[in-house]
């Protein structure tokens, strides 16, 4: 129990194993590349202030992010590095990127002159990225519509107080096993880039991969990398080569017991009784709960690990508490630890375990535990 967390559960966030994934991805990528640290959702859920410290420590020198509240935090707690926000910014808040210098990525003419007229009256100049969509199908000038975008990324050049620094692109399938769309993305990629600057209009930094594309797709590289899950010690899919980048998990989930029964056969726990005692049963209560982001799907299969023993949740998961059924463990009580996901060093419940077993991916785990959780950093 810590403290500092006011309650008998947290988020426990390993910043040597931060340290460990970032040096890693650092040798993968190799030194010439601009390390994009991808901090935002605060950090997958592990803390962005913490986590940009680190990267800070190894050098890195360019955050990623997706909101400008993401931005500001930053900003706020003295980061000066250059920030990238990987959304569209409307109009309606472009003075916000002007203040904080922030540096968007932008896909249409109007929106950078709003951004441009923005820095101007705050007699600035603001560097951004031309959003490309080269098979996401989420932002950015079409690939394929190169005319209408070198025509309008011709506007964007001539305006006085935007400059483009590069070019931006996203990655849908770089998880997968067949690289096959990745690479029809990798060629619209390179044509985007060769029509707009054979029209004259240099485009000096090209970011494309993201964590799946470092372990896997070497040749889209390019200028900078945008590393976000493996940062968080956490393969981006069950289909990549896990032994192409070695990781430790940051983010473990702990709590404590906080009540303790022991109860006959038929006693049952929870909303809609989904726990029925079959023989005379000791029941843990463990204050978390799926506000926490322990998801209630998850409750049929959940397991944790208590004393060294798996045990088994007992009926549904609750807003803020669950019950396990602790019977199994010689001399329980009180006050001992629950690992929600982690290790005891034997056993491990994972974020892909919980993902798995809820139909999402191990970044919805960690970003949903980072929610409510008071997180307590450990070295
Ligand atoms: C989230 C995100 C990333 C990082 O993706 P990972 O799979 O976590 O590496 C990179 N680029 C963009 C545009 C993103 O939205």
């Amino acid at each position: 129990m810590y403290k500092e967390a006011i309650r008998p559960a947290w988020a426990e966030i390993n910043l040597s194993n931060f340290d460990y994934n970032v040096k890693q991805i650092r040798a993968k990528m190799g030194n010439d590349r601009e390390f994009i640290g991808v901090i935002k959702a605060d950090a997958y859920g592990h803390g962005a202030i913490q986590c940009a410290e680190v990267l800070r420590e190894n050098g890195v020198k360019t955050f990623a992010i997706a909101t400008l509240q993401e931005a500001i935090t930053l900003r706020e707690a003295g980061a000066t590095e250059r920030i990238i926000c990987l959304g569209l910014t409307p109009d309606m808040y472009v003075d916000i990127l002007a203040q904080y210098d922030i540096i968007p990525v932008v896909d249409d003419s109007r929106n950078a002159r709003a951004i441009s007229d923005a820095a101007a009256a705050r007699g600035k100049t603001i560097d951004c990225l031309i959003a490309v969509d080269t098979g996401m199908g989420r932002i950015g000038y079409l690939a394929d519509d190169l005319n209408y975008a070198v025509e309008d990324i011709r506007r964007i050049a001539v305006l006085p107080n935007i400059r483009i620094l590069g070019m931006f692109s996203h990655m849908a399938t770089a998880d997968a096993f067949d690289k096959t769309f990745s690479h029809e993305q990798e060629a619209r990629y390179n044509r985007f880039y060769d029509a707009v600057t054979q029209a004259g209009i240099p485009l000096p930094f090209r970011t494309l991969a993201n964590s799946a594309s470092i372990m896997e797709l070497p040749t889209v590289l390019f200028d900078g990398c945008r590393p976000g899950i493996i940062l968080y010690g956490q393969y981006p899919s069950h289909e990549v080569d896990k032994n192409q980048l070695s990781l430790k998990p940051v983010m473990q989930v702990k709590a404590n017991i906080v009540h303790l029964k022991y109860v006959p056969p038929g006693f049952s726990c929870g909303y809609g009784r989904k726990f029925i005692a079959n023989r005379p049963s000791a029941i843990a209560t463990v204050g978390l709960g799926y506000a926490d982001g322990y998801p209630r799907p998850y409750s049929s299969k959940a397991r944790v690990i208590v004393n060294g023993q798996i045990c088994n949740v007992a009926g549904n998961i609750c807003m803020d508490q669950f019950m396990v059924d602790v019977t199994d463990v010689p001399g329980v009580k009180v006050g001992d630890e629950v690992i929600v996901m982690g290790t005891d060093g034997v056993n491990t419940i994972s974020a892909d375990d919980i993902a798995d077993a809820t139909g999402t991916i191990n970044y919805e785990i960690t970003c949903a535990f980072g929610q409510r959780l008071p997180k307590v950093f450990v070295k």
